[in-house]
């Protein structure tokens, strides 16, 4: 086993109830994600810069994990979703696709009817202005929910 994957497995396993990988690996969930250069991923690669905190359900703990990491135990593509979000931080009047906006909507983010309405006009190339302000809040609230989620993490995470 790579040194990388066997101190993500040995941090994971750490903070869980279950000492069975294919068990542990089901009490964690994503809670937030964010852009932080220089960072460092629990395998101990350095110089990471897409974060992942991931929460283990039962005990609470958290985790920073980088999106290559993210795949060992979770089936998105987080890449995606950074990608995405990095789209709209340098362009807010753009779109973040369907993968991104259901992230969001399963973080809280987002409600039901808010992922609906974006999808609606997501892909469109000409909005009416309630539109394309109502896409652009959507994305504001992304973007401050990354913002929150970094704050968070620095004050709590070392
Ligand atoms: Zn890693």
């Amino acid at each position: 086993m790579h040194t990388y994957t066997f101190n993500l497995h040995g941090a994971v396993l750490n903070e869980s109830i279950s000492q069975d990988w294919d068990f542990a690996i089901q009490e964690w969930e994503i809670v937030g994600t964010y852009e932080d250069h220089g960072s460092t991923c629990t395998c101990g690669k350095k110089n990471i810069s897409e974060i992942n905190i991931i929460k283990n359900k039962f005990t609470g703990a958290t985790l920073k994990v980088g999106s290559q990491c993210v795949k060992q135990f979770m089936n998105v593509d987080m890449f995606v979703i950074h990608a995405n979000v990095r789209k709209i931080a340098k362009d807010i009047t753009k779109s973040v696709n369907r993968p991104t906006l259901w992230f969001f909507y399963q973080q809280g983010v987002i409600t039901s009817q808010e992922f609906l309405d974006y999808v609606e006009i997501f892909r469109r190339r000409t909005l009416f202005l309630h539109q394309s302000n109502f896409k652009i809040a959507i994305n504001q609230k992304i973007l401050d929910f990354q913002q929150q989620t970094k704050k968070e993490a620095t004050n709590a995470i070392s």
